[in-house]
């Protein structure tokens, strides 16, 4: 069992999230510091620290991520004009929660991916 984090007492309810999608493998949430007008979490539910723990048994709720971005893009009205997905890894990534997660950043031009 992996060790608890934030994003896990989220999805368990432990601590408060502004919460827009759950399901069985993946919760949707606000993040707490927005980049952009919309600016959404999209955490796997099993915790799965980083891409490099990713293994095929994770294709499925992987690729849910993908499919609650487009879901979530349309009820926040951004999908037309579109938006930016990101994953981070590791401390080269800019990565600071450890439980894996997709953000969905969107509602105003987000420019060129600058690094
Ligand atoms: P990372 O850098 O790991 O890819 O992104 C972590 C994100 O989680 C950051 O954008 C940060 O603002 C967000 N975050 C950290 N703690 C909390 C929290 O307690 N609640 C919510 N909703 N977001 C959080």
């Amino acid at each position: 069992m992996a060790k608890e984090t934030i994003f896990s007492k989220i999805i368990r309810r432990k601590i408060p999230a502004d919460i827009l999608y759950q399901d069985d493998l993946v919760t949707a949430f606000r993040d707490i510091n927005p980049r952009a007008p919309s600016h959404i979490l999209i955490v796997t539910n099993l915790i799965i620290p980083t891409v490099n723990n990713v293994t095929t048994e994770h294709e499925v709720a992987l690729g849910r991520l993908f499919t609650v971005a487009a879901k979530i893009s349309k009820q926040e009205g951004i999908s037309e004009d579109g938006y930016r997905l990101i994953v981070n890894c590791n401390r080269h990534g800019g990565q600071e929660i450890y439980h894996l997660h997709m953000h969905l950043l969107g509602g105003r031009s987000l420019g060129p991916l600058v690094v």
